[in-house]
């Protein structure tokens, strides 16, 4: 089944035409700035490796929307002759509070209860509502699916998602862990279970999302029992300009210290921590690398050493911790940006901790900077194995898609 799937933002609408039963993406592209001035189509023709990029005006959504599907019915940059080869549309939905434990068709009963996803995630919310709404109106009876970041989260039992704040609050407003990258999780944690060679039931893996956007999963059995991002995605390991977990009476100390408003508080933490924050000068793993392998006569060593050297330690606390909860560990999986290609800070993590039953392989880690296949990083003789597995976020969209359509 030929299924278009669609990552909808506030300015932005990326998209990937997938055959599910292949796996083989034959287009893909983004619209930029939507909305506003210069807004411009990138489209990839990946069967004949076209790239071109123009500008176009698109005033919403609904614009883009027309944009992508005349390059993918365009005769020279398209891949397919009119809209009816496309089946299916997958939106890729990053909040769905505790109303959605799995992918939907959507129908007006699920679109009247993501409207009440706004309160948890309002400008993603608000984009994926206009993103479906451009797809409505663009190619109008087109069965469109939900696919909820946090979905595979929802397994996890209430000692693992309640704060322990007064419990009117959770049953008032909500509040309480969702998590998120669930799609990443469960695509990598399926992988990696499949690579152990045992029932899935029988598994015990820790997946660290690690990208600009970092979070770490615990999943046993292939389901979720904790995860580190929490009510919001602020929660966690250190990442490219948030904090990640940090003692909760430092917002308030903060704030009146500097006289910092909610937003302004709420601003620092989003935007203008983690490793931005700790190096004074990148949130991009790789200008830390860069600062990192000069060594300490570059000025900038240090505090990007100490950037870097957080995530190590945030990461392994989770993996410990994790490996407590599932009472075992079977495997360690990376994945993401930095995951995927970042052989020092893999090395960090996984380095002494023999006594977890990790021995790690570094030639083997070496060997593999940038992994575009999945990659073991361990010893054979090693208890735990070790994986690099690229995520593919976009075909789990595709697939569950198809699946629901399917079954129409
Ligand atoms: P997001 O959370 O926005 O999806 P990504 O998963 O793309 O982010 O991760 C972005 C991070 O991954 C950046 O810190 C970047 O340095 C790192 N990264 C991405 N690609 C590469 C690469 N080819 N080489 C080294 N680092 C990379």
């Amino acid at each position: 089944m030929n299924v278009l799937v669609v990552n909808a933002g506030s300015s932005s609408l990326k998209y990937q035409l997938i055959e599910t039963d292949s796996g083989l993406v034959s287009a893909k592209g983004v619209c930029e700035r939507i909305g506003g001035d210069g807004s411009s189509i990138t489209h990839k023709q990946l069967i004949k490796d076209i790239k071109v990029t123009k500008e176009a005006p698109m005033k919403d959504h609904s614009d883009a929307m027309k944009l992508v599907v005349d390059a993918l019915t365009d005769k020279e940059i398209g891949c397919i002759a009119d809209m009816n080869e496309i089946q299916a549309i997958g939106h890729r939905v990053v909040h769905g509070g505790a109303y959605f434990s799995k992918s939907i068709l959507l129908d007006d009963e699920v679109l009247s209860k993501l409207e009440l996803c706004k309160s948890f995630a309002p400008l993603h919310t608000t984009a994926h509502l206009m993103g479906i709404k451009g797809c409505l109106a663009t190619m109008p009876g087109k069965p469109q699916v939900l696919v909820f970041d946090t979905a595979f989260h929802q397994t996890m039992a209430p000692e693992a998602y309640v704060y322990a704040l007064p419990y009117e609050y959770y049953e008032k407003y909500g509040i309480r862990r969702y998590g998120a990258h669930g799609t990443s999780h469960r695509y990598v944690s399926a992988e990696m279970a499949k690579l152990l060679g045992k029932p899935v039931e029988d598994t015990k893996i820790v997946t660290c999302h690690i990208g600009n956007g970092s979070s770490i999963s615990a999943v046993k059995g292939g389901k979720v029992m904790d995860t580190s991002m929490g009510f919001t995605p602020l929660a966690g390991v250190e990442m490219g300009t948030r904090c990640g977990d940090i003692d909760p009476a430092i917002v308030p100390y903060l704030m009146e210290k500097e006289g910092f408003t909610p937003a302004q508080m709420d601003d620092l933490m989003n935007k203008k921590s983690g490793f931005l924050g700790v190096s004074g000068f990148s949130s991009d793993s790789r200008d830390l690398e860069d600062a990192i392998a000069d060594g300490p006569s570059n000025p900038k060593y240090e505090r990007a050493n100490l950037a870097v050297n957080i995530l190590k330690h945030n990461i392994k606390k989770y993996i410990g911790s994790y490996a407590a909860i599932m009472n075992g560990l079977d495997a360690v999986v990376f994945t993401a940006g930095i995951g995927e290609n970042n052989p020092h800070l893999r090395e960090l993590v996984c380095q002494d901790m023999e006594f977890l039953g990790i021995e790690f392989d570094k030639a083997a880690n070496d060997a593999a900077p940038h992994v575009s296949e999945n990659t073991k990083i361990s010893t054979d003789a090693s208890k735990v194995a070790v994986y690099v597995l690229p995520t593919n976020e976009e075909l789990v969209i595709a697939q569950d898609t198809a699946a629901i359509v399917a079954a129409l």
